[in-house]
């Protein structure tokens, strides 16, 4: 069994990364900028956005966080991130989920520019992704196919299972790896709560993106020898025993299964870290897009 080590990949993105940062530096262009839109005092959405404001500014990106009170309107932040796409200086931004039930999520992510959603959940990036054209993908399934491309995971004429379809992960996670090119080509069936046998599938896949939700749900029973297996899942289980109080569980049952893989994501440090890999590499696309419309 071999570990897919977030980790390590996250620091080589960032390393290559910072390098073309240097380098459009040194020609006189300015650094790639990355906002992110926080509304309201979601903890974990407060983590996840600290991490990613640290992991732009290492490798070089101008980070900001704009953050705005829970009882912000929907017409208020519409506001806002018009003036986000209008700004110059930026070439990418996000709006952290979970939004006060108040706010269309949907809405919200309609009015991003595409060539600024970075996150890839506006409805036209959506739709180009289904077509399998140039587009900005959700940035968890992107880690997921960057992670298995860069262990020279083979995916064509697998069987892929993914459990959960989701517009965040797993939906796009089953487009991705049904396109027609080198980090797709799999034969992919998509599991969700309706799915009845669930066991059935999930024994016959060569690879399974475990994206439901739900703490330690795959175990050993469900999983064939040699198996990949890719655990999306971030639950917190209440823990005195940690300084937090808690502490964080995947999808899968990581001690009894891992004996049975070929390779297995850790949680922490496998998904997550690859979710913010891609994140940057999106926004380093954003900006080198704008930048080669800006010169031709
Ligand atoms: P979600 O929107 O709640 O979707 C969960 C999906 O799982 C749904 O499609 C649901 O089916 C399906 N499901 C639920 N119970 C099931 C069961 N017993 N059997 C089969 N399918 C079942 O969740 P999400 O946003 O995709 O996130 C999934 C997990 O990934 C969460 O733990 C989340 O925290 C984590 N996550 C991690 C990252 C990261 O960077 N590592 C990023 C995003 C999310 P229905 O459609 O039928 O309801």
């Amino acid at each position: 069994m071999q570990l897919l080590d977030g980790k390590k990949i996250l620091a080589e993105i960032k390393e290559e990364l910072l390098q073309k940062v240097q380098t459009y530096v040194q020609k006189g262009s300015r650094p790639p900028c990355l906002a992110a839109v926080l509304v309201g005092n979601d903890g974990a959405s407060q983590t996840y956005v600290a991490s990613k404001e640290k992991n732009s500014e290492q490798c070089g990106f101008v980070s900001r966080i704009l953050r705005f009170d829970e009882s912000t309107t929907e017409a208020q932040i519409l506001l806002e991130i018009e003036k986000l796409n209008n700004d110059p200086s930026l070439d990418g931004f996000i709006v952290q989920s979970p939004l006060p039930s108040h706010i269309s999520a949907q809405k919200v992510f309609d009015a991003i520019d595409p060539s600024k959603d970075v996150d890839g959940f506006n409805t036209l990036n959506t739709g180009k992704l289904a077509k399998g054209m140039n587009s900005f993908v959700p940035a968890t399934p992107l880690g997921i196919v960057e992670l298995l491309k860069r262990y020279k995971i083979e995916t064509s004429g697998k069987h892929c299972v993914v459990i959960g379809r989701s517009d965040i992960v797993g939906r796009p996670m089953s487009i991705l790896l049904s396109l027609p090119n080198a980090t797709g080509n799999a034969t992919v069936t998509l599991c969700h709560s309706k799915t009845q046998n669930l066991k059935n599938f999930t024994l016959q896949a060569d690879i399974i993106i475990a994206a439901l939700g739900k703490a330690e749900f795959l175990t050993a029973d469900m999983v064939k020898e040699g198996a990949i297996v890719v655990d999306v899942g971030i639950t917190r289980i209440e823990d005195k025993t940690k300084k937090l109080g808690f502490r964080l569980a995947g999808d899968v049952k990581f001690d009894e299964v891992a004996p049975k893989c070929s390779f297995i994501t850790p949680v922490p440090g496998g998904v997550g870290l690859m979710t913010i890999a891609s994140l940057l590499q999106n926004t380093m696309k954003a900006y080198e897009q704008r930048f080669s419309t800006l010169n031709s």
